[in-house]
């Protein structure tokens, strides 16, 4: 499979936006649940992890973006080589390559 540059950072992008607003989606359900009575079924703990989860996810996805329009996207923040496409695929908003992630 041959991708341009330009078009894989397009489906990137668009992954992106998509995940940005399911976790801006989640962030105001889960804000909505903490006013009812009954939090909506959770336990005010795991309602507060979930929150939290939910705002790295949208502050991760809106720093991904904000560095493909710098154009500073896909390169590791560690390292400075670029990061696999097929690790973006699945974590767009990587921020470093694998071999510095599990350095830590
Ligand atoms: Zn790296």
């Amino acid at each position: 499979m041959t991708h341009t540059l330009e078009n894989r950072t397009e489906a990137l992008r668009e992954l992106l936006e998509r995940q940005f607003q399911q976790h801006t989606d989640q962030l105001t359900e889960l804000t909505v649940h903490t006013r009812q009575p009954d939090h909506g079924g959770h336990d005010p703990d795991t309602l507060r992890r979930l929150i939290e989860v939910a705002q790295q996810g949208v502050a991760a996805t809106a720093q991904a973006l904000r560095r493909m329009s710098e154009g500073t996207y896909g390169v590791c923040d560690r390292c400075g080589q670029d990061i696999p496409t097929a690790r973006l695929e699945i974590l767009p908003s990587a921020r470093c390559c694998v071999p510095c992630q599990q350095r830590g």
